[in-house]
């Protein structure tokens, strides 16, 4: 079964439009159950209606005329209650219906399962029969297996087709739903970046120019038969002559005559380079893979090691000669740094990434520069969005394709306020964040690239609380070496001297690897990761820390940020080891005192051991967007489970408030640099709670200010009060909100109110 399960969802994987998915599904899972009849019927949203949408074994000249009301017949059944049916007698049912000229009259026996993707209808799948006789257990598993697997392919298509074809209806389904990621309308053409060198993952595109995409294939392949002949020539003496000979096959492979010849004509017929290579090895890949004989199967690695050594080729020229929209919005199976890094910042005004969810690194960068986006839109149609125009909705997690002129002039017209609203709030720029009643909460502010301070110096920030310096890690090709880092943290000491910038140790792993010090595991946020990693590799850690140290000469504003750490031998060990880099700097003549070094509160075991960590470090500083995973168990870079990472949730605000109280009674201060401490709506709580700091992205300064200036000391307290009592994060939330509206600060939580804008301009509720 699961074979023939793999063997549908590929085909229909490959289909080019959504008739021919459809018209493949009917066709495959008759033949697998060997039934008289398999139907798809699809729900049209603007009708709400289950249409009649391809068949095989009723009449196919009713497929797209046909259709079901939600609650009509058998299928109406299964559609609206979402479940299976499976009738050996048919006609006995309540809901059973004969619909003229369908040709269901000798079919009797039905199974129909619903089709569900995210918890949204799509349609049903039906199976019929003519023998008298219920379908098996195993049947009705198999049915619901595959209509749960189809359900994805069937979203995809759907949406891939509303976009290519000019349906005068598909407005709702032009809308794809995701996360947000960083607050803000961007409007612009999207431009998709594919994973380097991953066959699978090249879009279909129209050349440019024939000429240079058929120069640069050339060119491409010249450099990887140098690479094969170079090889060869390296290994002649230590294979045997039949061994050797596979060099011959490999280049043959490449030959005109064959693949390379191929992958030529497509491009001559105006496919461009990537695309043309991707479409001919995927083909010859999946011909060899369902080889009987295993060492043919085998010949499909060598197909696609070479389809990739001849696309990274083309992608490093492409990246050479690529030009970017003045508007781009960034569209990436999986947004980087580096890819962030790589769009000029003045081009860039939308990011749009088809996986991670709103508390990942890419979101996190994404809202330190101001860029809007939307993460976790799994649904969108990258390959074909390509020069589209797109709105990417970063306050409520949405991305239009081509929207309608109304729904772009709405667009704009947000876009005009939230400058607005930015002019306004500029105005407290360089007043100082005090309460109504006169208590001063310090803003600082989370950085990662040297752009980051400037902004967060004109926001008017009072230090910095988190340097992200793994960040500087990732947009290079190796290790900085010791005197690299030092000029890069010496920029971000003297930015703010003499006001504390507080550099975190390099904190790796998760989500976060290095393109040259890959970490594959299979639990990445629970495995190798922050502190764990630099003790491994004590040689990582005293480079940085030696380099800090040096940076900080005649300035004295450096702290030493510990992250990731979950007991007190791992603070032992680090200190020991930032004591020794202090003792050698020393004694090479530098001469600021010992810094203050604090630890990370962001795994529960810190939680409970805040106050013996406390007692032997100089701060504390909680990182709550790690904590909220680990103490919710919510994996922060999922998008499928995004909407169960509640930040107020009662058990994460009782963590943060035990380790303030911790950090207190040890007499030592503590900050909070997860984004919490950036969200306006958690921050009268982390008022009132004590915090001594609140560390933030740059961008979110300015509205967190207008909050905390606009309220008193005795606001919070009552709030936090109020709240000590509630079970659910919404409840919270409501609490909180009552608090901002009586205060009319509700416009600067997320600055669109609570309206969204359909695809066609129209507004609703989001
Ligand atoms: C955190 O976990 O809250 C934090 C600030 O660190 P990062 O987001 O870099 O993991
Ligand atoms: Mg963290």
């Amino acid at each position: 079964m699961l074979e023939t399960l793999r063997r549908i969802i590929q085909a229909v994987n490959e289909a080019d439009s959504l008739p021919d998915a459809l018209n493949l599904i009917v066709r495959e899972v008759r033949g697998a159950m060997a039934t008289d009849v398999c139907t798809v019927y699809l729900r049209d949203r603007s009708t709400n209606r289950l249409v009649f949408r391809a068949t095989e074994g009723l009449n196919p000249d009713k497929v797209g005329s046909f259709s079901l009301a939600m609650e009509q017949g058998l299928v109406g059944w299964v559609a609206s209650r979402g479940e299976l049916l499976n009738l050996s007698e048919a006609r006995d049912h309540p809901s059973f219906q004969l619909v003229p000229g369908l040709g269901e009259e000798s079919y009797d026996t039905f199974m129909g399962a619903p089709i569900i993707h995210q918890r949204d209808l799509l349609g049903v799948l039906v199976v019929q029969q003519a023998a008298k006789r219920r379908f098996s257990d195993e049947e009705e598993s198999f049915l619901i297996t595959v209509s749960a697997q189809l359900a994805g392919v069937i979203a995809h298509a759907e949406m891939a087709g509303a976009v290519i074809d000019q349906d005068p209806r598909p407005n709702d389904i032009k809308r794809v739903v995701g996360i947000p990621g960083s607050p803000g309308i961007g409007i612009g053409t999207g431009i998709f970046v594919s994973p380097t060198a991953d066959l699978m993952a090249v879009p279909s595109r129209q050349a440019t120019d024939r000429k240079e995409e058929l120069r640069a294939f050339r060119s491409a392949l010249a450099r990887v038969r140098d690479d094969i002949e170079v090889v060869a020539a390296n290994l002649k003496d230590e294979l045997s002559p039949e061994d050797h000979a596979l060099f011959g096959v490999y280049l043959n492979i490449l030959d005109d005559s064959t693949l390379g010849g191929e992958v030529a004509a497509l491009i001559k017929a105006g496919e461009w380079a990537q695309g043309a290579l991707s479409q001919v090895m995927i083909k010859h890949i999946r011909h060899f893979e369902r080889m009987e004989h295993s060492y043919l199967r085998e010949r499909a690695v060598d197909v696609r090691d070479l389809g990739t050594r001849v696309l990274s080729y083309l992608q490093d020229e492409e990246t050479s000669r690529r030009h970017w929209p003045e508007r781009t919005i960034l569209v990436a199976e999986e947004i980087t740094a580096s890819a962030l890094g790589e769009v000029p910042r003045e081009n860039l005004v939308g990011v749009v990434s088809l996986r991670g969810s709103g508390n990942s690194h890419a979101a996190i960068l994404a809202r330190g520069m101001g860029v809007p986006a939307v993460m976790g839109a799994a649904d969108l149609p990258y390959a074909r969005l390509e020069d589209r125009q797109l709105v990417v909705d970063g306050y409520n997690g949405r991305v239009f394709i081509n929207p309608h002129p109304e729904a772009l002039r709405r667009f704009q017209h947000l876009v005009d306020e939230d400058r607005a609203l930015s002019r306004e709030l500029a105005t407290l720029n360089h007043v100082p964040c005090n309460t109504l009643d006169g208590h001063h909460i310090p803003l600082w502010v989370n950085t990662g690239i040297v752009a980051d301070v400037q902004r967060a110096l004109e926001n008017g920030a009072e230090g910095i609380g988190l340097y992200r310096t793994e960040v500087s890690f990732l947009l290079r090709d190796r290790f900085p070496s010791e005197e690299e880092q030092r000029l890069l943290y010496r920029e971000q000491l003297a930015a703010f001297a003499p006001a504390p910038v507080t550099m975190r140790t390099l904190d790796i792993g998760g989500d976060k690897s290095l393109p040259y010090f890959p970490i594959s595991e299979d639990n990445p946020f629970l495995g190798w990761r922050g502190i764990r990693v630099t003790l491994d590799h004590p040689e990582i850690l005293l480079a940085q820390v030696r380099a800090m140290l040096k940076a900080n000469e005649q300035l004295g504003n450096l702290r030493i940020l510990l992250p990731m750490i979950s007991g007190i031998e791992e603070l032992q060990e680090a200190l020991a080891l930032i004591r020794r880099c202090h003792l050698e700097v020393q004694s090479e003549g530098y001469t600021e005192p010992f810094p203050p070094v604090g630890v990370m509160i962001e795994v529960p075991s810190a939680v409970y051991l805040a106050g013996a960590l406390a007692s032997q470090i100089d701060f504390l500083s909680v990182g709550s967007n790690d904590l909220t995973q680990y103490l919710l168990a919510v994996d922060r870079n999922n998008a499928r489970v995004a909407d169960l990472y509640r930040t107020l949730h009662p058990a994460v605000l009782a963590a943060l408030q035990h380790v303030v109280g911790a950090a207190h009674s040890h007499g030592k201060t503590v900050s909070i640099c997860g984004e919490l401490a950036g969200d306006p709506r958690a921050v009268p709580l982390l008022l009132a709670m004590g915090f001594d700091q609140l560390s933030m992205n740059a961008a979110n300064l300015p509205r967190v200010k207008k909050i905390l200036t606009s309220i008193s000391m005795d606001n919070a307290q009552t709030l936090l009060d109020s709240i000590s009592t509630l079970w659910t994060a919404d409840e919270v939330g409501a609490k909180v909100d009552d608090l901002l509206h009586s205060l009319d600060l509700q416009r600067y939580v997320r600055g669109k109110g609570d309206a969204a804008i359909d695809a066609d301009g129209s507004r609703s509720a989001s």
